[in-house]
């Protein structure tokens, strides 16, 4: 049997082995989550016209040298108003001007409403109490993108800063990554659904829910094959409909005790194993193969171990289907608040908890029994990752996370 593969040699075997898959068009609206397979370039400038970034008095700022001055107002111009139809401003005339509105001809400044007073007795007149330079407040055609410039690109991610600049150049319509569709099986004779009792000696397949959900954040649509016993008939009808999919998660079924069937059924059935062991902890017999265009990611059954083997593997690899051009969300760097050790070896991914203190952010490994803990998995928003070679890390050791979706919420 093979050895046991470091992590980075086994990601890059699978993202290597995972297909993009085909792009198709989707309304913007349901874009969010998606990866964008086209270049969006702005339709126009923007702002399209010169406009006002404060409620006041379009001016002349040389006008107010020397202020108090008191300027004669000629119009009022809304947001909304044709910049081809204003009044120009002579010298000594301003125009009460609305954030968003359009800049006569004749200004070149803003003076914000709460430098100037009325003149009594003179309604037509203001009173500008300060200066301003040429061009304070006022947002030039262009300044924030020209016509024609690259605002996304092709393999970024669809949030909602996005969806909100696809609105901005007119699109309704953007072309996406297909979402993968993914299976999911749990195996085990021990196992039975969440709304069943347990009877002594079994226990509820809690993987099965936790790898739905993670596919579906992930960007997959997910598809439930519930539970197979550990016998090769159930496991080869359940995996035969698995493989129709984009990729199979099988949970379960993949060390070396006599019922772990998984292995020896996938390569039965045509698939090839393209590796079979990492050196990660938690998750060391994760097997991963491919048969045709679908992968397979056997993951082991204790839920600690199949949390971080989606993460670490599946998760990137959903992206590259989608067609993100950096399927691997980039690890951040921290400090660590708790010492840890571990058996060197393989690359620790603890569950952990990141904050940002004193503009650093603090890492601290949470207490766990052991790759069951199922508890453990809900209390962190990030993965500790501990390189394999370390045997030890001290408080104030600087240290790597990933984040985990629902991380700021956590
Ligand atoms: P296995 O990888 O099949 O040897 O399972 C390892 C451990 O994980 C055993 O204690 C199983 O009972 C447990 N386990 C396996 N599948 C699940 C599941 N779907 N939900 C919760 N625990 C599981
Ligand atoms: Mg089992």
């Amino acid at each position: 049997m093979a050895d046991a593969l470091p992590v980075d040699r086994a990601l890059s075997i699978v993202l290597r082995a995972t297909p993009v898959l085909p792009s198709e068009q989707v309304p913007c609206r349901e874009a969010l989550g998606r990866i964008l397979q086209e270049e969006i370039r702005a339709d126009q400038d923007y702002p399209p016209f010169d406009k006002s970034l404060m409620d006041g008095y379009a001016v002349l700022a040389a006008d107010l040298d020397g202020a108090p001055r008191t300027l004669r107002v000629v119009q009022e111009i809304p947001a909304g108003r044709d910049p081809e139809r204003l009044r120009t401003n002579e010298r000594g005339e301003a125009s009460r001007i609305m954030t968003g509105a359009p800049i006569p001809p004749g200004a070149d400044a803003v003076l914000p409403v709460e430098e100037t007073s009325p003149v009594p007795g003179a309604p037509e007149s203001m009173r500008a109490n300060g200066a301003v330079g040429p061009g304070a407040n006022v947002a030039r055609r262009g300044d924030d993108v020209r016509e024609g410039e690259v605002v996304l690109k092709s393999g970024d991610f669809v949030g909602p800063a996005e969806i909100g600049v696809l609105a901005a150049c007119g699109r309704t319509v953007v072309r996406v990554g297909r979402r993968p569709r993914l299976a999911v099986l749990a195996t085990g004779d021990e196992l039975l659904e969440a709304d069943r009792a347990p009877r002594p000696g079994q226990i509820r397949n809690s993987n099965g829910p936790l790898l739905l959900a993670l596919a579906k954040r992930a960007g997959a649509s997910a598809e439930d094959l519930g539970i197979a016993p550990d016998n090769q008939s159930a496991l080869r009808e359940a995996i035969g409909r698995g493989l129709e999919s984009d990729a199979l998660v099988i949970s379960g079924g993949v060390s070396m005790g006599l019922f772990d069937l998984v292995g020896a059924v996938l390569r039965a059935m045509g698939v090839e194993i393209l590796f079979e062991k990492v050196r990660i902890k938690p998750g060391r017999p994760f097997v991963f193969g491919r048969r045709g265009e679908t992968l397979v990611f056997g993951c082991p059954g204790n839920p600690a171990s199949t949390y971080v083997v989606f993460q670490v593997f599946a998760r990137p690899a959903i992206r590259r289907m989608m067609g993100a051009a950096d399927p691997v969300v980039a690890p951040l760097r921290g400090v660590l608040e708790t010492a840890v050790r571990q058996r060197p070896g393989r690359t620790g991914y603890y569950q952990a908890t990141a904050r940002w203190t004193g503009g650093s952010l603090a890492v601290a490994i949470l207490p766990t029994s052991g790759s069951a803990d199922f508890v453990a998995c809900a209390r962190g928003n990030v993965l500790a990752i501990v390189p394999a070679e370390r045997e030890a890390m001290a408080e104030g050791d600087p240290i790597d996370v990933i984040l985990l979706d629902d991380a700021a919420e956590r």
